[in-house]
């Protein structure tokens, strides 16, 4: 039977120490950039599911992505939270199998409706991946790239340059524009996505684990820039890294995988979603503190 530690003295001890983790992870005053917050809805789901070839993934999402905030998907691996992030911009359409259910609204209109063309979908939710991936082409025709095949090749230079300046790169990269992307360091590679990514104008930058490929100089950064984009842009993160979540985002969702009563099914569930200061100091659900606190992986 398993023991309630909660009731005894060691439990006691390792709650006090989880609560002072998670206080130390969220500093009231060190994160000014969550204040002024808007509250305009860019995505709602409401019964959001995903299936691979029949067999659920994620199910039944409900939750709220707002303009302007760092939203923060966490869980163990597996849950679904990469593949929750891509349901936003339509990614999963090109993966065999893959089906989407519930309803998805984008600024109030549906996602997945037939006037929806999924490659416009996805200029306006650029999408950011955990390695860089960026062109084999010179720095500045990775940003050109998007911009040339949408037909803007207009101020072209200032487009990239722009572009840079807001990725954080225009500095490191001014005098090497020619050069091939790949001869950038991995933290520089992934700025350069980010710059590509917003050299198209979008609205909303989804991020899958932009900093586990990243040493932790090139993390913070990249965790300094999110900060910095969110003024302009709104930006669903998924990270497996806890303090990351804590640093930048406003909100943060939980999701832990579920299994059916015979235990050969497994799926992702949200077990809870609220702003990321609650989540990592006083969560609702226990699950979510035994996450957070480290207690459970
Ligand atoms: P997480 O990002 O939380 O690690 P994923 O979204 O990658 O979780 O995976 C959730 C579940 O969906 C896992 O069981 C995984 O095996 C399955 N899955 C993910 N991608 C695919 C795919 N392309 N085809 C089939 N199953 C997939």
């Amino acid at each position: 039977m398993a023991r309630d530690e909660s009731r005894t003295e060691g439990g006691r001890q390792s709650r006090e120490d989880a609560a002072a983790r998670a206080s130390i992870a969220v500093r009231p005053g060190e994160f000014q950039h969550r204040q002024h917050r808007k509250s305009e809805k860019v995505f709602e789901l409401k019964g959001v599911g995903v299936r691979y070839s029949g067999v659920p993934a994620v199910k039944e999402i409900e939750m709220d992505v707002h303009r302007n905030d760092v939203t923060a998907l966490i869980g163990p691996s597996g849950c679904g939270k990469s593949t929750l992030l891509r349901c936003l911009n339509r990614m999963n359409d090109l993966i065999p199998g893959a089906e989407v259910e519930g309803e998805l609204l984008y600024h109030g209109e549906n996602l997945y409706g037939p006037s929806v063309d999924p490659v416009q979908a996805r200029k306006l939710i650029g999408m950011v991946f955990q390695k860089p991936n960026p062109f084999p082409k010179s720095i500045y025709d990775n940003i050109a790239f998007g911009p040339r095949i949408l037909g803007r090749k207009e101020n072209l230079d200032e487009t990239v340059e722009q572009a840079l300046k807001g990725a954080a790169l225009w500095e490191e990269a001014k005098d090497r524009l020619d050069a091939n992307a790949f001869g950038l360091s991995g933290g520089q590679q992934q700025r350069l996505c980010i710059a590509r990514c917003i050299a198209v104008q979008p609205d909303t930058i989804l991020m899958d684990e932009p900093c586990s490929a990243l040493d932790p100089i090139s993390t913070g950064k990249i965790e300094d820039l999110m900060i910095e984009l969110k003024k302009q842009f709104s930006i669903v993160i998924v990270t497996h890294n806890m303090q990351q979540a804590a640093r930048v985002s406003d909100r943060t969702a939980f999701l832990m995988v579920e299994l059916d009563a015979d235990e050969d099914n497994r799926w992702g569930r949200l077990v809870e979603y609220d702003d990321t200061e609650k989540i990592f100091t006083n969560p609702t659900d226990k699950r979510t503190e035994d996450y957070v606190s480290g207690k459970v992986g």
